[in-house]
This record gives C-alpha cells, sequence and structure tokens, in this order.
C-alpha cells in the first residue's frame, strides 16, 4: 500500500488514502515519487472542467527514482532518476509518424485510466494516465524519460508538466527569435515558464501581465523585463516599449477568453499569439472578421509545448545543468499531500508560484 491524495468526485474534499497499485507488468516501471507539482489541470480535474472517472489519484508533473522494472523494459533501469510524462506518444499512430507526437491518438482527451484500489477494494483512477500525488507510481515505460543525476530531482518534476510547455511554446510555437519582444498574460507555474523560455530565445523585452500584484517579484526573478497589471495601462506600457507597434509575440497561460483578448490586444500586426492555457467549453472568444484581416496576426494553441519530451527535456535539462535555467524560481512552496488542499486556494487566489510536494 502507498499513500496518494484521493478525489471522491467533483468538489469533494481531497483525503489521503492507502492504495493497492498494480504489479509492475510489461514494459511498465515502478517509480518511488519524489517531487510532484500541483498544476492547474488537476485543479481542472475536480472543480468540473474536465470530466475524469473517480475515484481520482491526482497530480500528472512529477519526478522520482525508478525501483522496479517489468518485462521488456529497455529504456531505464533500476536506480534511475526520471520525470514522467503525461501524454507518452505510441509512436505509432499517424501523428506520432508525422512527427507530432503531443497529439498522439492513445493519449487524446483522456482525462484519467483506471489503475489501482483503494484499501477496501475499490478500483482507482489516475489523473493523465500518472497520478503522481502519491508516493508511488506504476507507469508505462514510453512515460518516464531519464534524468541526468546532477538535477535538483524534486525540482526537476516541473519539467514535465509546466517547463515544457511554457518553453515547449517559445520555441515550437512561437518560435521566438533573438531580439523579439514578447509578452506573457498569466504568471502561473506555465507563465513564468514561458517567461523563462522566452528570456533562452533571446527576447529583448518580456513584458509580464497578470491580475495580482504579487506576481512581480517573482516574474522579475524568472527572467522577464518588465511587469504590468493586465489592465488598459498594460497595454500603453507595451505600446511605449515597442515604438507604438505592439509585441512580436504574445503567450496566453491563463485559459480564459478575457486573457486570450488581452495577448491578441497585446501584439503588432502580424504578430503571433499563442494560447497554452486549457480553456472551458462555456467560455467563447469573439473576433470580428475586420480585425482578424486587418491585423493579420496567428492564434494558434500549443498542446504539451508541442514538444517531444523524449527530444526537449534533455536539452531543457542540459540549460538546467548550463546554469541558464533554474528551477528553484519556479517553486514557492514546499509541501507534503495533506498541504495540496492550500495549493489549490493559492492557486484560485492567484498567488505564488508552483507548490512542490516533495517526499522525502
Ligand atoms: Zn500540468
Ligand atoms: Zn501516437
Amino acid at each position: 500500500m502507498v499513500q496518494a491524495l484521493v478525489a471522491r468526485g467533483v468538489d469533494s474534499e481531497l483525503e489521503i488514502c492507502d492504495v493497492q497499485l498494480p504489479e509492475t507488468g510489461p514494459h511498465e516501471v515502478r517509480v518511488v515519487v519524489r517531487g510532484a507539482g500541483v498544476c492547474h489541470s488537476d485543479l481542472s480535474m475536480i472543480n468540473g472542467v474536465l470530466s475524469p472517472s473517480f475515484p481520482l489519484i491526482l497530480g500528472h508533473e512529477a519526478s522520482g527514482v525508478v525501483t522496479e522494472v517489468g518485462d521488456r523494459v529497455s529504456r531505464v533501469g533500476v536506480g534511475d532518476h526520471v520525470v514522467l510524462n503525461w501524454t507518452p506518444p505510441c509512436r505509432d499512430c499517424w501523428f506520432c509518424q508525422q512527427g507530432e507526437p503531443w497529439l498522439c491518438t492513445a493519449t487524446e482527451g483522456v482525462a484519467s485510466t483506471p489503475r489501482g484500489s483503494l484499501a477496501d477494494g475499490t478500483p482507482t483512477h489516475v489523473t493523465l494516465g500518472v497520478g503522481a500525488l502519491a508516493e508511488e507510481v506504476v507507469i508505462g515505460e514510453n512515460a518516464v524519460i531519464p534524468l541526468p543525476k546532477e538535477l535538483p530531482l524534486a525540482e526537476s518534476a516541473l519539467l514535465g508538466c509546466a517547463i515544457i510547455t511554457g518553453v515547449g511554446a517559445v520555441r515550437n510555437n512561437a518560435k521566438v527569435r533573438p531580439g523579439e519582444s514578447v509578452v506573457v498574460v498569466g504568471l502561473g507555474g506555465v507563465g513564468l515558464s514561458a517567461i523563462a523560455g522566452a528570456r533562452l530565445a533571446g527576447a529583448s523585452r518580456i513584458v509580464a501581465l497578470d491580475l495580482n500584484e504579487s506576481k512581480r517579484d517573482l516574474a522579475l526573478e524568472a527572467g522577464a523585463t518588465d511587469f504590468a497589471l493586465a489592465d488598459k495601462a498594460a497595454s500603453k506600457l507595451i505600446r511605449s516599449l515597442t515604438e507604438g507597434r505592439g509585441a512580436d509575440v504574445a503567450l496566453e497561460c491563463v485559459g480564459r477568453s478575457a486573457a486570450i483578448r488581452t495577448a491578441w490586444g497585446s501584439t503588432r500586426r502580424g504578430g503571433r499569439v499563442v494560447t497554452l492555457g486549457v480553456g472551458a467549453k462555456d467560455d467563447p472568444v469573439s473576433f470580428s472578421g475586420l480585425e482578424i484581416y486587418h491585423f493579420a496576426r496567428s492564434l494558434s494553441a500549443s498542446v504539451y509545448g508541442s514538444a517531444d519530451p523524449d527530444v526537449d527535456v534533455p536539452a531543457i535539462a542540459q540549460s538546467v545543468l548550463d546554469g541558464r535555467l533554474d528551477l528553484d524560481t519556479f517553486v514557492s512552496h514546499r509541501i507534503g499531500l495533506d498541504g495540496v488542499p492550500a495549493a489549490f486556494e493559492r492557486m484560485h487566489a492567484g498567488e505564488g508560484a508552483r507548490s512542490l510536494v516533495v517526499f522525502d
């Protein structure tokens, strides 16, 4: 039995439960979790935005140590440090064959997967095929990515969701070039990662916008050159920094129509707007036909940073080893499993950066 954070249904109290995980099967590994981030998508699992099955083990952004390998596992061995990947590509479907593994049909739209059981035998499900807010996970070998042992292990959890999403969107979707100006809207774990990605890409101006003034220091620490509250004054500031044009690129890291409009309005004619946030079905965003034509901007969505984690995670890990990316700047709270409800409240209130569950 291992301890795990379990939700029984939408808006129910979270419980720390003893869970029986399955045996480690062929092509599977058992990982002792050392760090697990509390991500906005975990909140979306329990507040009705997404529709997983319950009881549900939360968590999908994690790192740890491989303690057991099943038959025919070739990727990793016992003792390896790994980060978990919640969109493990099958490498076989049309999208994987096209080189778009983030759109793999094997993981498309799967909020939860049956795995394990509660102490009374009730079958449980795991978030995004992972269920990482738990002492251990049993997971397919294609969902673990080996990490250099020099990396801080617990903090490396963020490479599996927030950082690959933020840095990946900068590199793979917006394709930010040195000297370009970038606006980042919404400064949670993903937004801060997008700032760091823009800095790595050599952006000249990185303007961070949020509704909460308390994000200013976090944004500047992550590499933003400017911070503003996301209101009318922000648009003035951005234009004053870009000779009146607007930014080359805007990254929307919230998943709300108002934030998408803010990102859209922050860019120049011909600018690139990329949405990283997971929005809600009942929150439409509208554009007039005239403005689409007149501004000649592009608007696209980035799913999991349009990244191939097997390629992008090692590259980002190298940036950490080179001292160009500091994982500590993304973590504002180190907590235990019992601290997750308070972490969701901070997220709801727009306070702090990532909360990281650290297992000793
Ligand atoms: Zn996530
Ligand atoms: Zn596939």
